[in-house]
């Protein structure tokens, strides 16, 4: 599994990070940016998944 968010689409609220710190993190401005580099490990997929459920803005992308 490989995660990425749509910068254009972010909007900062940071529910991701609240969900998966492990995976998401944010910039100077506040959007989300992804901490893991490649594949997301399978103790953290599930909390990825969440993350992605929570997002208000979908702005998180989840590849298999
Ligand atoms: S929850 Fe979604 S919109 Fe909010 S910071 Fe995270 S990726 Fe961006």
């Amino acid at each position: 599994m490989r995660v990425s968010v749509d910068s254009g689409s972010c909007h900062g609220h940071q529910m991701c990070a609240i969900a998966a710190p492990e995976v998401f993190g944010s910039d100077e401005l506040g959007n989300a940016t992804v901490l893991i580099d490649g594949d997301i490990p399978e103790e953290l997929q599930a909390k990825a998944r969440r993350a992605e459920a929570n997002c208000p803005e979908r702005a998180i992308i989840i590849t298999e």
